[in-house]
């Protein structure tokens, strides 16, 4: 199987495995419970909380898109990195994330930290001294977000992989923003790699779900042991789900990609469009990083809005064609106010530190006529040029 392009495993798991009645598409089972064959015989799958078919085949159809040892699926894309870090890390062991990760990893990591669960120094992964006096402190775990969410700001991953390693520590990559399909971090050097398949895994905003997946065979064998101890699996039901979305993941990440050049292209027109981040703009810092680790720039885009904020209320307001949502890589496209929606958990300092401004506003692309967007685009930004500045 794990000789398939990426596709084709996406497209073909768990087909043709049942084996009672030949259906085509793998059976749900929602049980929580199994019968044993006889006393002293405990079969493959005995409780749910520690064994799902459909939740397994979910979790292997990723770890094998990931080239990964094994994986588990998680209830969301907070328990995979929970699950991480309570079965990796104890109170004098230090977690290196970066300071512009997503808002509920910094909340995750920070009040952890201050209740004493472990250490966490949160650093700007891109600026090469900050990581070298992070490394001097011998972390246990580097947690990478690349590309950064909402600003895409991209880390070399090899590049800090082989330093991380050096100084001792393991690497975990969120690599929600781009799927396996644009982006392997195991491949790259990292040891594990996380998901929120809530986003474009599962692709269609109607599951919360997550992964963690290992590339040994016995940190795997860790993390399905404490998932099973500190209860972080995921339901049946929802695995099922995120299986069907998964089927469509590539020919998804190939459309997601289209539409946001066209947009970019679009936005890169207005007046009222100040800074605009995504990998594929050449004076984008992380640009060449991109074109090497990535397979793909990615349909994330952010940009700054180039004038007052009653400006920036009038154009999010009068958009039809994007919802003002948190979230992102669902089929419809979503815009979001990443200072008062994603990342408000996070101090107007942190903000600050991080370079994420209030003019800030985070598209995810979806699927609709781009042509159509961007008459949506353009209706919005005509009515808000108008707005006194
Ligand atoms: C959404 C998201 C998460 C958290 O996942 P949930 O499924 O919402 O718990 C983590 N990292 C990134 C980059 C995300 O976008």
């Amino acid at each position: 199987m794990s000789d398939q392009k990426l596709a084709t495993v996406a497209v073909r798991t768990g087909i043709d495995s049942d084996t009672q009645y030949n259906a085509v598409v793998p059976p749900l089972y929602l049980t929580s419970t199994y019968s044993f064959p006889q006393l002293g015989e405990v079969p493959t799958y005995d409780y749910s909380r520690s064994g799902n078919p459909t939740r397994n085949t979910l979790a292997d159809a990723l770890s094998t898109l990931e080239g990964g040892a094994g994986g588990v699926v998680t209830n969301c894309g907070t328990a995979a990195m929970n699950l991480l870090v309570s079965a990796l890390l104890g109170p004098d062991d230090l977690i290196v994330a970066p300071h512009d990760c997503y808002g509920g990893t910094y909340r995750l990591f920070d009040t952890r930290a201050k209740k004493g669960d472990f250490k966490v120094c949160f650093v700007d992964q891109t600026d090469p001294q900050a990581l070298a006096d992070a490394f001097a402190q011998q972390p246990k775990l580097v947690w990478v977000e690349t590309p950064s969410n909402p600003l895409l700001r991209i880390v070399d991953i090899a590049e800090l992989c082989a330093a991380a390693h050096q100084a001792g520590a393991l690497v975990a990559v969120d690599n929600t923003f781009l799927s396996p399909i644009l982006q392997q971090p195991l491949a790259l050097g990292a040891d594990f790699v996380v998901h929120s398949t809530t986003k474009y895994i599962n692709g269609h905003s109607d599951v919360l779900g997550g992964v963690l997946i290992a590339k040994t065979e016995a940190h795997a064998e860790t993390l399905a042991w404490w998932a099973n101890c500190i209860g972080a699996t995921g339901a049946p039901f929802d695995a099922y789900l995120t299986l069907r979305g998964l089927r469509t993941l590539a020919p998804r990440m190939r459309m997601h990609e289209e539409n946001s050049a066209k947009i970019l292209a679009y936005l890169q027109q207005q007046p009222l469009v100040g800074t605009i981040y995504h990998p594929s703009q050449p004076e984008h810092p992380g640009h060449d990083i991109a074109l090497k680790q990535q397979k793909g720039f990615g349909a994330m885009l952010s940009f700054e809005i180039n004038g007052s904020m009653a400006q920036l209320e009038t154009f999010v307001r009068e958009l039809k064609c994007f919802s003002l949502a948190e979230s992102l890589g669902g089929t419809e496209s979503l815009i979001c106010h990443p200072s008062s929606m994603t990342h408000r958990a996070m101090s107007d300092e942190a903000q600050a530190e991080a370079g994420l401004k209030t003019t800030l506003l985070r598209l995810s692309v979806g699927l609709e006529d781009p042509d159509d967007l961007i008459a949506d685009l353009a209706q919005a930004f005509a009515l808000a040029a108008k707005e006194a500045v």
